[in-house]
């Protein structure tokens, strides 16, 4: 049949996480009350002088296409927080925003990755890493880890999935969905092998303000300045100012990549929104007393959910030390049987459990590629995470 869609759509799944998130939010439209521990956004509003800033954007007229790489000011900003958060010089011309990091990870993989080429994506994974290099035509290789070792892979894995079709790395720290950070010594090693084998890193740092040790961000560029010419880093404002319906993100790194994304964007979906851009440039250059407030409430957060997950018989987790997510192995229920007779098999078959019997919705780990997890969110109130995790328990002694 002439008339079939194309190849690349065929085995392509929707975002699991953007699926649980609107299922979670729809039932709870419903009436139902489901408590969505699914979220992978920030419970918070976006802060006033942020919304005042696009609503005198949208007054002053501001409404026509901008540059398509964003504009000026915003990119200057842009080079001003990576200049107070890594040290590092960038020049606006290095910088592209986009219409979410999404995009942003999206155009890179476009522009770097070839049909043939390998992209080493460290599991548990961001659900999105794999089919955004897919849809480039290349092929993830995944380097397992293990909930052991904080979700930190052996750099002897790593070293292991090099082959020579290698082609770059997508790293992610803190990292959704284990909330995890990579340590200093971890980042040198994977520096070392990059150099080495002369490969792109794409560094997505889009949680690197929401961590909870009280120290700055640090990605691969803090502890090997020397990758500059083959590193990209993406962030945006969607987790660090809750805005994530506002769409906009970049992407930072060498002059020519970040022209190829233009042109890649030039040709797609033009500028990001033009009234977003000046809420993004008000979130950048304005208080920053949001930030750090939504982060300790995140962190207090993180430390109730981890003190009653860590009271349910069979649940391990390592501690968050960043995000709102907190990775959970339920294996130890995995093979029981719920009341009505179903055998929890897998972190599928678990979501839908919590989902019908404590009406608790999380996000299945092998979305993430880790069948014996599941993700919850702490983007949600105490209350509703003390509630969601009484529920779960409840549910989970129901097992036999
Ligand atoms: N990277 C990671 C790891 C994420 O969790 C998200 C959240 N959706 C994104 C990128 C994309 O964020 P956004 O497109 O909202 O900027
Ligand atoms: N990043 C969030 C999550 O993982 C938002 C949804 C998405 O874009 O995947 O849940």
């Amino acid at each position: 049949m002439k008339r079939k869609m194309a190849d690349r759509v065929q085995q392509l799944k929707p975002s699991a996480t953007l699926a649980i998130n609107a299922k979670a939010k729809s039932l709870r439209a419903q009436g139902v009350d489901v408590i969505n521990l699914s979220a992978g956004e920030p419970d918070f509003d976006t802060p006033e002088h942020i919304k005042a800033a696009a609503i005198e954007a949208i007054k002053e007229g501001f409404t026509r296409y901008t540059p398509v790489a964003g504009i000026p000011e915003l990119r200057e900003a842009i080079c001003a927080q990576i200049k107070r958060d890594y040290g590092l010089t960038y020049a606006p011309e290095e910088t592209v925003v986009s219409c979410g990091a999404k995009q942003a990870l999206f155009n890179l993989a476009q522009a770097l990755f070839d049909p043939g080429d390998e992209v080493l994506v460290l599991a548990p994974y961001w659900v999105s890493y794999p089919p955004i290099v897919e849809l480039a035509g290349a092929k993830p290789v995944i380097v397992p880890s293990s909930l052991e070792k904080d979700f930190e892979p052996a750099l002897e894995a790593l070293a292991e999935a090099i082959t020579a079709k290698t082609k770059g790395i997508i790293l992610n720290s803190p990292s959704n969905p284990t909330g995890q950070i990579y340590s200093s010594e971890f980042l040198a090693g994977v520096a070392e092998l990059c150099q080495k084998n002369d490969l792109w890193v794409i560094s997505d740092d889009i949680y690197d303000k929401l961590r909870f040790d009280g120290r700055g961000p640090e990605n691969i560029l803090s502890v090997a300045p020397a990758l500059r010419d083959q590193t990209i880093m993406v962030n945006g404002v969607s987790k660090t100012y809750a805005m994530t319906g506002w769409r906009i993100g970049w992407a930072v790194g060498p002059k020519e990549v970040i022209s190829a994304v233009a042109r890649i964007q030039g040709q797609s979906t033009s500028n990001a929104t033009s009234i977003a851009q000046k809420a993004a440039l008000a979130a950048l250059t304005g208080p920053q007393d949001c930030v750090s407030e939504m982060c300790v409430a995140f962190k207090r957060r993180a430390e109730l959910l981890y003190e009653k997950l860590s009271q349910i018989p069979g649940l391990k987790l390592p501690k968050p030390r960043g995000t709102f997510y907190a990775f959970v192995d339920f294996s130890a229920y995995y093979g029981r049987r719920t009341p009505a007779g179903q055998e929890i098999k897998d972190s599928l078959s678990m979501g839908d459990y919590l989902l019908e019997e404590a009406r608790v919705a999380t996000v299945p780990g092998v979305a993430f590629g880790e069948d014996r997890a599941l993700r919850i969110s702490f983007a949600n109130a105490d209350e509703e995470i003390i509630k969601g995790v009484t529920r779960i328990g409840e549910a989970l002694a129901k097992l036999t």
